[in-house]
């Protein structure tokens, strides 16, 4: 038994490491330098950035054990209670059991019309038991229970694009639903900031355990094609092709197509991709922001984070009023925004736009997410894209390479 794992984001090593852990023979093929995929360490100006500022959940909880176990920085994350800071919206999640901590929360919350308050905790407290029979947008969900506007924009529409990274116009309620139930659990709504850069958190980590247990990991090697042979799966690469009984496929859809192609009978649909765009501005290093993390629904950006000495990242998910700005007008536009967080604030030494256009797929209604098995034998699908209840996530993602591993291991 050999098996190839294509891919080494969040799950392709999830999966590598798990079955090399289990004693069997992996050999994962990633076509960049880096290790995690849409969830990597950039370094510029001599600081190592991400791809993009990632937020986890305290329900991200095969994620948050896999760090626990491979990430050799004493704190690799800040973990804190919800609290949500947006325009003049503010709640925290209260030192009560739950869902008990989110309700009265969202009771002492400020910022919400006293209509609007109860009808969110109305909502949020039905979100336990609400099954629905067929998809909707989450707009019209909102709608459907009575979501003032005021709600809408200061409190579901921020946290339907941060988790769904979809328009609530598009996005699945049931997704939607799913991450809200996971949330109310426990201390699923966590807000969990990671403090070293997203390659180190976790992929980097989990390469050294594969490569401890005889494992391979091959960087800077595309596959290029792949198919069924009698000796197994054959891969393709520029230097020379390889045998293996078992392949995982752990790319991102679109490139898993491709891989795919030789396998009529494994189908990918073709998705529908939404942006996620980071700008990284770098002032001298008194500057914070008066939160770690502090939303807005008026401007560009969603969310500002503050990463320390200086250091502001701000976010813009999904589709929006950004597309077509050039990068100089985004990174002009954010500093006018973030100057309204801190009115004293001095022009940037430098920023960095990191613009991800198919950052995630979009989570619309109805999508249709392919099985991690498949019909072929031995041949297998991870990824955030494939089925299962979470959105484009690390957790999705992570969820999916154990899954593919276990799946694996049972048939030895
Ligand atoms: C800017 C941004 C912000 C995000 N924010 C969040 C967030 O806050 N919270 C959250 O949970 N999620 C977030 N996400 C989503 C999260 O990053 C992804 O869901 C997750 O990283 C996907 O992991 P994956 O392993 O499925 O795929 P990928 O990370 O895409 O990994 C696939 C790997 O396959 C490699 N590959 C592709 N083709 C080949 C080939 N032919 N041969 C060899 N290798 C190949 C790629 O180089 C890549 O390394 C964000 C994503 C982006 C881009």
């Amino acid at each position: 038994m050999r098996v190839a794992v294509v891919g080494a984001g969040y799950a392709g090593m999830a999966a590598a490491m798990t079955l090399a852990e289990s004693g069997i023979p992996v050999t994962v093929f990633e076509s960049s330098k880096t290790l995690g995929g849409r969830a990597r360490g950039i370094k510029y100006k001599g600081v190592i950035l991400d791809n993009g500022q990632h937020i986890l959940l305290g329900c991200y909880v095969e994620t948050l054990a896999l760090i626990e176990k491979t990430c050799d920085v004493e704190k690799p994350f800040v973990r804190m209670p919800l609290a949500l800071d947006i325009d003049h919206f503010s709640m925290r999640a209260l030192p009560l059991p739950p869902p008990l901590d989110l309700l009265f929360g969202l009771l002492f919350s400020k910022g919400l019309a006293l209509s609007a308050k109860l009808g969110a905790i109305r909502f949020l407290a039905l979100t336990k038991i609400l099954k629905l029979e067929k998809d909707m947008a989450v707009a019209a969900l909102l709608e459907l229970y009575g979501q003032k506007k005021q709600a809408v924009d200061c409190l579901w529409e921020p946290l339907c694009v941060s988790a769904l990274n979809t328009p609530i116009a598009k996005a699945s309620a049931k997704v939607f639903l799913a991450v809200l139930k996971d949330g109310l659990n426990g201390r699923g709504s966590d807000i969990v900031l990671p403090d070293v850069d997203l390659s180190s958190l976790f992929p980097n980590g989990a390469a050294k355990i594969i490569l401890k247990k005889g494992g391979s990991i091959l960087t800077s090697t595309a596959v290029s094609a792949a198919r069924k042979t009698d000796e197994g799966f054959e891969l393709m690469t520029e230097n020379g092709s390889h045998i293996f009984s078992h392949l995982i496929l752990a790319t991102a859809p679109q490139h898993a197509k491709k891989l795919a192609r030789n396998f009529p009978d494994v189908e990918i649909p073709d998705f529908a991709y939404q942006p996620i765009v980071t700008i990284y501005s770098r002032y001298p290093e008194q500057v914070r922001l008066p939160k770690k993390m502090i939303g807005a629904s008026q401007g560009l950006a969603h969310w500002f984070f503050d990463r320390g000495d200086g250091l502001i990242a701000a976010v813009i998910s999904a589709e929006g009023k950004h597309v077509g700005l050039s990068q100089a007008e985004l990174a002009s536009r954010i500093q006018a925004e973030t100057k309204k967080i801190v009115p004293d604030l001095p022009l940037p030494l430098w920023q960095k736009v990191v613009h991800e256009k198919r950052a995630t797929f979009s989570c619309d209604v109805d999508v249709r997410r392919p099985e991690r098995m498949t019909s072929v034998p031995d041949l297998y699908l991870a990824g955030d894209y494939t089925a299962g209840s979470y959105p484009a996530t690390l957790e999705g993602a992570v969820a999916s390479g154990l899954a593919c591993a276990r799946m694996i291991a049972e048939t030895i």
